[in-house]
């Protein structure tokens, strides 16, 4: 789960941005892996409202 800037950390692909929106209405942008591999919080991770997805 080693993430180095904008790429997935499994397969080295450039990742997408997307956006989450959660139950209580607020999003979440966050980064994913076009290749299915999972999703990253963007820039931030296990430090603010969800825990880390990957
Ligand atoms: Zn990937």
């Amino acid at each position: 789960m080693s993430v180095k800037g904008m790429t997935c950390g499994k397969c080295g692909s450039a990742l997408v941005h997307d956006t989450l929106t959660k139950p209580d209405g607020s999003t979440v942008h966050i980064a994913k892996c076009p290749n299915g591999c999972g999703k990253i919080k963007s820039p931030m991770c296990c430090g603010q409202d969800m825990s880390c997805a990957v």
